[in-house]
């Protein structure tokens, strides 16, 4: 069997997905549903660099891209802090974050691309 070893969705990432049941954690797109969105999902990590549990897998949940990315800043914007928190609790805590940019790109959706496609 060939290995992917620097391959997140074929290879590292492949157990933490399958854990999520290909789901995001954040917004609920589920990679078992079709390829393309299979291929939008990325493993996000609940713990900001440098933090010791970092690149522990519990502390790595699947994300689409998009919930991935939105608020990147989230690891400095808030003064939070990371320490003692269930992974459950750090995703539970961003979430809000996460769609709070989702739904300001769906306004820009609607008015920008839904509406010229009609
Ligand atoms: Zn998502």
């Amino acid at each position: 069997m060939t290995t992917y070893t620097d391959d997140s969705l074929r290879g590292y990432g492949h157990r933490i997905y399958e854990r999520d049941n290909f789901t995001c954690r954040y917004c609920g797109v589920d990679g078992r549903t079709s390829f393309d969105v299979w291929l939008t999902l990325s493993v996000d990590h609940l713990l900001p660099k440098g933090h010791p549990l970092r690149d522990e897998e519990e502390f790595m949940v699947t994300a689409c891209k998009f919930c991935n990315t939105a608020d990147n800043h989230y690891f400095t914007k808030y003064g939070f802090s990371f320490d003692g928190m269930t992974p459950d609790e750090l995703v539970e805590r961003r979430r809000k974050y996460v769609h709070a940019v989702r739904q300001q790109y769906c306004a820009f959706w609607e008015e920008n691309v839904k509406a010229i496609s009609q």
